[in-house]
């Protein structure tokens, strides 16, 4: 039996909802962390994990994660997230009822794509609920898969923090699915030198075709670079990892990069410039908050250049407080956080 309050993941979170479906073959978790500073909204994860409690601690960790990410990209949306660890032969059906749930909770959870999902799984969650963003895109209206866009902020950071010239600059990117390959596109057009490493060969192939080296999944944080972009999942920045880094700078995609808090002290230790991923990743959350709130797709290209400029800034803070990047943003959040409390 999953208990949330006594994962160690839980902080105090609002709401969390267990829904399964034998028949269909269809178990899932819906985590609402805050509603704070408007509706929790955050994508869904789709996965198969090893342990349902591995499941719970995700989505404790990544809807927690996403009321950090919008409250730090001044958004008006609190934090949730749903991950679906078993999904039976009918996808549409197991969608469906994951639909259900989500309208269940009448607008305090808005969904999205995450890791797994497509556009298409939110067209089918839409015929049972309006709570769902990561729709397909209306001709002028903001829309459609946010991975490009989040790909956009991280690479605007990382042009940021090389000082705006990326021309022979040497970039290992762990992972190259839906946001990592775009962003090597957008590395690749101002002639980075890339290196990239997958599980999924086919992803490989298409990083291949733009010119990117590859290195063995186990190495590629050790490769000598000016910048290592975790872009494929949680927790890869750890005790074991972080000594063995070959670049003096980390800015990627990925949620949770850091296995604990600990982790940002240690790069702090080592020297490494750590850009807090949720600072970073925030371009997907953007767009979906645009599209959910009907504002037109031109408004986003303002928003997602901002992110590079608050990730300065909140080095800056972390310079200036002698405190790790990650512990100077939470220090951020949790300020506007209480600041809504007390209006
Ligand atoms: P994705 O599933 O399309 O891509 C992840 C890639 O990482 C896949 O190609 C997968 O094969 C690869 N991978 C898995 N394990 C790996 C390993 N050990 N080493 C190397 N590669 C490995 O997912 P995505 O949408 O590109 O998201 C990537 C990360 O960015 C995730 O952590 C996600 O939560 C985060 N993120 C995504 C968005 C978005 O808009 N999609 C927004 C914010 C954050």
């Amino acid at each position: 039996m999953l208990d949330p309050k006594a994962n160690p993941a839980f902080d105090a979170h609002e709401q969390v909802v267990f829904f399964d479906d034998t028949a269909l073959g269809l178990a899932g978790i819906i985590a609402v962390h805050s509603t704070a500073l408007g509706p929790a909204a955050g994508g869904c994860r789709m996965w198969n994990y090893a342990r349902a409690e591995d499941a719970l601690t995700d989505v404790l960790r990544l809807s927690r994660g996403m009321t950090y990410k919008n409250a730090m990209a001044d958004l008006p949306l609190g934090g949730g997230k749903s991950v679906l660890y078993k999904m039976g032969e009918n996808r549409a059906a197991c969608l469906e009822k994951f639909a259900d749930q989500v309208e269940a909770l009448g607008g305090r959870y808005i969904t999205a794509e995450d890791v797994g999902a497509s556009v298409e799984d939110m067209r089918i969650i839409a015929r049972r609920t309006s709570y769902v963003a990561g729709m397909p895109k209306e001709s002028g209206q903001a829309g459609g898969d946010p991975s490009p866009v989040t790909a956009r902020g991280v690479f605007y950071c990382i042009e940021a923090l090389l000082g705006g010239e990326l021309t022979g600059k040497r970039i290992a990117v762990q992972g190259v699915g839906h946001v990592g390959l775009h962003l090597c596109e957008l590395l690749a057009a101002e002639k980075a030198n890339l290196i990239v490493s997958d599980v999924n060969t086919d992803n490989l192939e298409r990083a291949r075709a733009i010119g990117a080296g590859i290195a063995p999944v186990e190495d590629i944080h050790k490769i000598e670079a000016d910048l290592f972009s975790p872009c494929a999942l949680g927790a890869g920045l750890n005790e074991r990892t972080i000594p063995e880094l070959g670049a003096p700078i980390v800015c990627g995609a990925a949620n949770n990069q850091l296995a604990t808090e600990a982790d940002g002290e240690r790069l702090l230790v080592r020297g490494v410039t750590y850009a807090p991923d949720y600072v970073v990743n925030a371009g997907g959350i953007v767009n979906v908050s645009a599209e959910y709130l009907g504002e037109p797709a031109d408004v986003v290209e303002g928003r997602i250049r901002a992110i590079a400029t608050r990730l300065l800034r909140v080095l800056e803070t972390a310079k200036a407080q002698g405190v790790p990047p990650n512990v100077a943003a939470d220090r951020i959040v949790r300020e506007k956080l209480q600041a809504a409390r007390m209006a």
